[in-house]
């Protein structure tokens, strides 16, 4: 059957043309998805009974199950944990900040992009999420809570790049009018660095903020972290940035996992500086989370501020992830992947 909600409302129109329905019926049946946030046909209640029931033989109006929700006692931040149509599970975050409520959510079920300390990736890729299962992780939280939510970033569980004409029809839904409408300059697409996806993205030209898990600053040790960095060397994925500013004039955000005693020291904060300097980046530091899978640890906190201060020193725009979430499986994936091997 056919996934309605992943629909836009131009393809929505030619549908009930076919069921031999009003055109306008489109954006009454959107609003109520993307707007109302309906579960459930029966709910659009200015339809008829009859175009309801018709709907409901035609079309699957995907809905996410919450199966699990965890909310931090220190911060706040919420994660929730759920069920898709076909058994698999996902992970999403709810954080409030000052500025607005934000939610991560996963592009994918698993992840096929091995990274060394990411919990998401352990045991490989099931599949891609659909569009409406990107979106309905934003409007199931947004129900939950009762709040509207302002900020999304694409940084849960996949690659978001792998999953690459899903996530396109995602952000035009996400940020279209007669939908939840937010900006895109409200949303952020993290990826490891696939970097003709990269590239293409950049000719789509969207306002959307790109995130680049850089995490090293040379190409040796980005390789022993980050797989992808085999296929993509770090001067080609810096390019495919460089060509992502110029054509959005966007800036990037890098992001930066410290690891203790890989990636942590004076001289990885002054190469770094070095490379994203030119590309008027901004650096986004993430004391590493360990996973129990693997021994990497955190780096020492005088470290990650000795980090910090460097990377001012010499110029650079850079922040500290707020660490949110720890008492409550925080790291990617590891709740997912918690559930899923009590399952088993
Ligand atoms: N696949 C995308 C988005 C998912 S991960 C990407 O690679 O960017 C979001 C960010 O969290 C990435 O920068 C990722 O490298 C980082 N990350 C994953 N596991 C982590 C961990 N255990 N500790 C710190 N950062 C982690």
């Amino acid at each position: 059957m056919t996934d309605i909600k992943s629909m836009t409302l131009e393809e929505l129109e030619q549908e009930m043309e076919k069921l031999g329905e009003k055109k306008f019926r489109a954006r009454q049946i959107y609003s109520w998805m993307h707007e109302k946030l309906a579960d459930r046909f029966e709910d659009m209640t200015d339809l008829s009974v009859a175009l309801r029931k018709k709907l409901a033989e035609n079309y699957v109006l995907t809905r996410l199950e919450p199966v699990k929700i965890q909310t931090s006692r220190i911060d706040g931040t919420s994660k929730l944990l759920f069920r898709l149509s076909d058994g698999n599970a996902i992970e999403s975050v709810l954080m409030k900040y000052h500025h607005g409520n934000s939610v991560c959510i996963s592009s994918q079920v698993g992840c096929r992009m091995g990274c060394r300390f990411c919990a998401s990736t352990l045991d490989g890729l099931e599949r891609g999420l659909t569009p409406s299962e990107m979106l309905d992780q934003i409007y199931q939280i947004q129900k939950w809570s009762g709040e509207r939510v302002h900020n999304v970033v694409v940084m849960g569980t996949g690659e978001p790049l792998d999953n690459y004409e899903a996530l396109l029809r995602f952000l035009k839904l996400l940020t279209c009018e007669g939908g939840l409408h937010i900006s895109q300059r409200n949303v952020t697409v993290s990826t490891c660095g696939i970097v003709p996806r990269i590239r293409q993205l950049a000719d789509e030209k969207l306002q959307i903020t790109l995130a680049l898990s850089l995490h090293a600053s040379s190409q040796e040790k980005r390789r022993s972290l980050m797989p992808v960095a085999n296929k993509y060397s770090l001067p080609e994925v810096l390019d495919a940035c460089r060509y992502y500013y110029e054509q959005t004039g966007r800036r990037i955000t890098f992001e930066y996992s410290l690891v203790g005693g890989v990636n942590d020291s004076a001289e990885d904060a002054q190469e770094l500086a070095r490379l994203v300097k030119p590309l008027h980046g901004h650096v986004n530091l993430i004391p590493v989370n360990p996973i129990k899978e693997r021994d990497y640890v955190q780096s020492k906190h005088a470290a990650v501020v000795g980090f910090k201060n460097k990377l001012e020193k010499l110029g650079i725009n850079v922040t500290i992830r707020r660490e949110i979430g720890r008492d409550i499986d925080g790291a990617c994936g590891q709740l997912r992947k918690s559930y899923m091997d009590t399952e088993k």
